[in-house]
């Protein structure tokens, strides 16, 4: 009943105050866009920018956190970064195939300037991308969770049970491809997505997940406990109450161990509450 009510709204808000409405409207293309030269200096250009911008905003992030710097921390981070760095490379591949030889088929890809479909519909854009990312996020992290996907893909990203700011985006590749950029894409084939509102959403989920997997004061959705706990905490917490999903401790009697510090007694900091 609860996705019924979700879906209905989604479907609504697909009929939205433009008639731009031609996704099988494949006359029109950007032959200069489509050329593959740009598009292997796109896709060294910004897997660099993402990767230098990822490496040091999550090293901000852990030179924050209170956790001891130990052996088993740093190997922790070493895979993370492993996993993290491939998937942004492979990430940013995606979307510039996607943007120079997919997009370029939608009728409003030229929409680049707020003023062409109005202030309204940008607004529009915005509101629809923020329940179609928060509703699709946690849905595909579920789904990821049926026996043979857990088995094959997001056992990887479970494999960090107390992962940092690196690990957010240590995953299988097919995992951070459809978790992320298909969502947003699959968004700006549906309805006239303003590129910034992309961008946008693309910034705030990944600043999202790297707070997320810090699992300090700004772990909103408390997805820390996600990976301690496994089956609870998908997503967004509005979505996890909703869907009956939010951590409960009544139903986790033994609290999970810490690994990187012996005795978390008296330690008051937001990560160590994760584990009291
Ligand atoms: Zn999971
Ligand atoms: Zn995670």
């Amino acid at each position: 009943m609860r996705n019924i009510v979700l879906f209905t709204l989604l479907l609504i808000l697909c009929v939205q105050p433009t008639n731009a409405y031609s996704v099988f409207d494949f006359g029109y293309s950007d032959q200069e866009n489509a050329n593959p030269t740009q598009l292997v200096y796109n896709i060294a250009a910004y897997s660099f920018v993402g990767i230098l911008q990822y490496l040091l905003v999550s090293a901000i992030f852990e030179w924050k956190n209170p956790m001891p710097k130990n052996q088993k921390r740093m190997q922790n981070i070493k895979r993370e970064i492993k996993y993290g760095t491939t998937q942004i490379f492979l990430q940013v591949a995606y979307s510039m195939i996607f943007y120079h030889y997919v997009y370029p088929y939608c009728s409003w890809y030229r929409y680049y300037t707020i003023n062409q479909y109005g202030l309204l519909n940008f607004a529009y854009g915005m509101i629809f991308m923020y329940i179609w990312t928060t509703f699709l996020g946690y849905w595909v992290h579920r789904i990821f969770h049926f026996r043979f996907l857990y088995k094959y893909v997001h056992y990887i990203h479970h494999s960090f049970r107390e992962p940092t700011a690196f690990g957010f985006c240590a995953t299988h590749p097919l995992e951070g491809i459809s978790e992320v950029n298909t969502v947003l894409h699959l968004a700006e084939l549906i309805i006239p997505i303003h590129p910034l509102m992309t961008l946008f959403f693309f910034e705030y989920i990944t600043v999202n997940e790297m707070m997320g997997h810090d699992g300090g004061e700004y772990d909103h959705s408390d997805h820390y406990k996600h990976h301690l706990y496994y089956v609870v905490n998908f997503g967004d917490t509005f979505m996890d109450e909703f869907f009956g999903t939010a951590y409960n401790s009544k139903n986790y009697p033994v609290k999970a161990k810490c690994t990187y510090v012996d005795n978390i007694e008296g330690r008051s900091e937001a990560i160590f509450l994760k584990y009291k």
